[in-house]
């Protein structure tokens, strides 16, 4: 049995004689151990007759040690706990010794986020990120089941890739190149003529124009990989490696889209609280006790599992990028009144605080945001009969701001070409994705969404580097 599977049977297992294994928690009066294999929340109680042990042995249950124990299922006194394991024989994997212990995030005493990331590696075994890591998990399962029940098919596209229009600034160069002798053009350029691929290649930013392509024959596709952006700014909400989940759908218009990004999310929000009830109470709670550490204007009014419930139940606010930019000139934000970027006309780029106002003072609930204006979106979107604004949605969520973005696209080979020329694109560079709209175009959509910031959502954690492994940012690579 995993602990997990031991608790949740309970008393049906009453006198059966288990084996156990996990890291020692704690250890109690000589008496008892809490131990936790990572499969759940919750330790499992190790109850111990110290006088059947030797004391050599005794002495190596500390913190952190890992175990193996065969014992026999009690019903348990204990408060909060059904079952506990009276052990029979105990081996030590591996001893940890306390004072090396001390020096480590796995001294059992609360430690900072920030400390938790210094030790990346270690923080596995904590209860916080081992909570947060089973989330991301259900979360991840949930995004391919509610695909695959929905006939989309999963495809791959690729991770070093040579269209950099989407680019914009944000790509990590890949060459094969030796470091110490790049070969450079007469001008002093790098000559990627002489690199491995013949060619200026990339890490993706977006599985979306490969993705286009597999949807005018596959109908319904979706990627899920690692996307790669050289962010350059240190912020909260940006990673330089992520994972992005992108569904590409034909004959999808943009309401369509929208509809089927809330179901989404709403499904996955879902999946996660129906598989990781004590994660999430455990995350909730983390959650109360942050809150009232924070001054009166910044808390929230729900907790975490309110604040999951409300998205779940209640249907997202549909308003149009000219709506919000009304909205906004006549918003009095704060005390002083002001944005730091007060909105001057229509046209402008929305700032995080504007789509934080939206969604968290003004209508206090999830808001997707369409028809943006062309100039201020990619190439790709479709330009809508205005002439001058695209049909793009952004879903913007409480506490994260914008969670996915996604759009109609383009379908119309002139246009197309006219908006290449536009955003100053060479057309050479895309031909191949110009052929998707020579062959039988078709109106099609699709949306992108950061698994991390759903992550960040679910848990109710402030930091993005909190919700992944082994978080890729300018300052941190090591490890
Ligand atoms: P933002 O405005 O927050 O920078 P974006 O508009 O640049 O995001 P898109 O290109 O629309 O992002 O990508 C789709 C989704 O991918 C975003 O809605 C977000 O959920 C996620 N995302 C984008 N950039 C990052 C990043 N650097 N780290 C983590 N997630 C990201
Ligand atoms: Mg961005
Ligand atoms: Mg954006
Ligand atoms: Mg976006």
């Amino acid at each position: 049995y995993s602990i997990k599977e031991l608790l949740k049977k309970g008393t049906q297992c009453l006198n059966e004689k288990v084996t156990v294994q996990g890291w020692i928690r704690s250890f109690r009066s000589n008496q008892f151990i809490a131990l936790n294999d990572g499969s759940g929340q919750k330790n499992l109680q190790i109850v111990l007759d110290y006088n059947n042990f030797n004391t050599d042995l005794l002495k190596q249950l500390t913190n952190a040690t890992s175990i193996k124990v065969n014992g026999v299922v009690a019903e348990s006194k204990g408060a909060g706990q059904e079952i506990e394991v009276i052990a029979e024989e105990i081996e030590i994997y591996g001893y940890a010794n306390p004072e090396e212990v001390q020096e480590t995030i796995l001294q059992p005493k609360k430690h900072s986020l920030e400390k938790l990331r210094e030790q990346a590696h270690l923080r596995f075994r904590t209860n916080t990120f081992s909570a947060i890591m089973r989330v991301r998990n259900a979360l991840s399962f949930a995004i391919h089941k509610y695909f695959n029940e929905n006939n989309f098919c999963y495809i791959n596209t690729p991770i070093i890739t040579g269209s950099d229009a989407e680019g914009a600034g944000e790509m990590f160069t890949v060459t094969n190149f030796n470091l110490n002798n790049i070969p450079k053009s007469d001008n002093g350029d790098i000559d990627f003529t002489k690199d491995f691929f013949s060619k200026k290649t990339s890490l993706t930013v977006s599985g979306q124009l490969e993705g286009e392509a597999a949807a005018m024959g596959l109908g319904k596709i979706y990627t899920f990989g690692p996307t790669f952006r050289a962010e350059n700014s240190n912020t909260t909400r940006h990673l330089a490696e992520f994972w992005m989940v992108e569904p590409e759908i034909a004959f999808y218009d943009l309401d369509k889209t929208m509809w089927l990004a809330e179901d989404f999310l709403k499904y996955c929000i879902k999946y996660a609280i129906d598989h990781c009830k004590d994660d999430l109470v455990f995350l909730n709670q983390r959650f109360e006790d942050e809150q009232k550490q924070k001054p009166k204007e910044e808390k929230t009014e729900h907790n975490l599992l309110e604040k999951l419930d409300f998205v779940l139940n209640n249907s997202f606010v549909k308003l149009s990028y000219s709506k919000a930019i009304e909205i906004l000139k006549k918003s009095k934000p704060n005390q002083k009144g002001k944005f730091k970027y007060p909105i001057e006309k229509w046209g402008a780029d929305l700032q995080s605080e504007h789509e934080r106002y939206l969604v968290e003072k003004h209508f206090k609930s999830p808001v997707i945001l369409y028809d943006y204006p062309a100039k201020i979106k990619a190439f790709y979107m479709r330009l809508n009969e205005d002439g001058k604004t695209v049909r793009a949605m952004d879903v913007l969520f409480p506490g994260i701001g914008e969670i996915i973005g996604g759009s109609q696209r383009e379908e119309r080979l002139d246009i197309l070409k006219n908006k290449i020329e536009d955003f100053n694109i060479d057309e050479k560079e895309l031909w191949w994705y110009l052929d998707t709209r020579k062959y039988g175009t078709v109106p099609h959509s699709g949306f992108g969404l950061g698994l991390e910031r759903l992550v960040l959502f679910v848990t109710g954690m402030g930091n993005i580097r909190d919700v992944i492994p082994f978080p890729r940012t300018p300052n941190n690579a090591e490890f």
